[in-house]
């Protein structure tokens, strides 16, 4: 039996490098509806019996230090939060070790004022903007032939740029992959000007501006690449679907961070990530969101793609407890991981350490110019 634990990674820092904004309050949301991707009205007893719930009354269970049964530690949650959220905000983030977030302000479920969020998290906090977040009404009104081309041009360009201007932003994020599909090809401008074009070209065109922006401006491109909410289709967001973009010589300067590790198809990602210099992979959502399948996923992503172009992120979103376990869970897969290439003798201990320094620090500090 080889001993797993003597690879401990929990002290280590953590920047987590895709994550959204949580409740700056006591808010009460019931635990296992808030860990679901379902979008439809799921029944209570069905959420209640899902593996994440279950991972996270277990870690609630040992930070609370509570021997009794699950409403005892929802009950015990509850007076924390109530007594002292910030308090409590604090105990996760130290037991976690988190010294940094990157928030993708393009999913709001909760809207809180960032100055007050930046109070709050005990955290440096910096930002990723969405660039959805403009070109989805965009696209609307485009559709529906009340403005043209021009206009979007000039109103996209804008968004961005005050975005950079006003908020502290390292990068930019794009959620195609649950519009209209991962299978980005170049467009013919002459088609979308006459408004001739789909919604896909529309968004391919709008997301190849994007990135030749964020790369003239020395930002990495965070592209949603896998399972997500219950309205994505997850067929059209394999990675492997990048390949025309990713072959296409004006985009090779950019950095492309493949978000949520590809899952389902990590293998993908981390061969992607294997061939292309400019490709890195985050980790997020996966963990903590497929307790089980993050072991299978982090072997597959490791098997191929480069140590040092793997990263950390937790996805969290709207209780400050999703930050914390995804921390929690991918120091401990990691380290069973590490362990077992230990056993294979593919790492040594330093290595190992060295390693996961990489993925849950180092990499992004580099990646999004954090050194500061
Ligand atoms: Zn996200």
């Amino acid at each position: 039996m080889k001993d797993k634990t003597d690879l401990d990674f929990t002290r280590l820092q953590v920047i987590d490098d895709h994550c959204h904004l949580f409740n700056i309050e006591y808010a009460p949301h019931e635990l296992a509806r808030t860990l679901s991707m379902s979008l439809n009205d799921m029944p209570d007893e069905q959420l209640r019996h899902t593996l994440v719930y279950r991972r996270m009354l277990r870690e609630l269970r040992i930070l609370l230090d509570i021997k009794g049964a699950d409403q005892e530690i929802l009950a015990a949650r509850e007076i924390r939060m109530r007594d002292n959220y910030k308090v409590y905000v604090e105990a996760l983030f130290n037991n976690a070790c988190i010294h940094t977030v990157l928030v993708d302000l393009g999913y709001k479920p909760v809207e809180v004022s960032l100055e007050k969020f930046e109070e709050l998290v005990p955290a440096r906090v910096r930002y990723i903007y969405r660039i959805e977040s403009a070109l989805d009404p965009l696209w609307d009104a485009f559709r529906d032939k009340k403005v043209g081309l021009k206009h979007v041009e000039d109103q996209f360009t804008k968004a961005l740029e005050d975005a950079l201007e006003n908020l502290k932003i390292v990068a930019i994020k794009s959620v195609i992959g649950y519009r209209t599909g991962l299978h980005i090809e170049p467009v013919d401008r002459k088609r979308l000007s006459k408004n001739i074009a789909s919604e896909k070209e529309f968004r391919d065109y709008f997301l190849l501006q994007s990135i030749e922006k964020a790369t003239g401006m020395g930002l990495p491109v965070q592209i949603h690449a896998a399972f997500g909410e219950s309205n994505i289709n997850v067929l059209h967001n394999n990675p492997a679907l990048l390949k025309g973009l990713l072959d296409h010589p004006e985009y090779q300067r950019a950095r492309i961070v493949l978000v949520h590790g590809g899952y389902p198809y990590c293998f993908e990602a981390g061969y992607l990530g294997s061939i292309y210099p400019n490709v890195y992979v985050d980790l997020s959502e996966m963990i903590p969101f497929a307790p089980m399948g993050l072991h299978q996923g982090l072997r597959a992503i490791f098997d191929m793609c480069p140590f040092n172009k793997i990263l950390y992120g937790s996805d969290g979103f709207v209780i400050p407890e999703i930050h914390w376990l995804g921390a929690k869970s991918a120091k401990e897969a990691l380290s069973s991981l590490f362990s077992d290439y230990m056993t294979e003798g593919l790492f040594d201990r330093d290595l190992a350490v060295s390693v996961a320094k990489m993925v849950f620090f180092e990499t992004a500090q580099k990646l999004y110019g954090l050194e500061n």
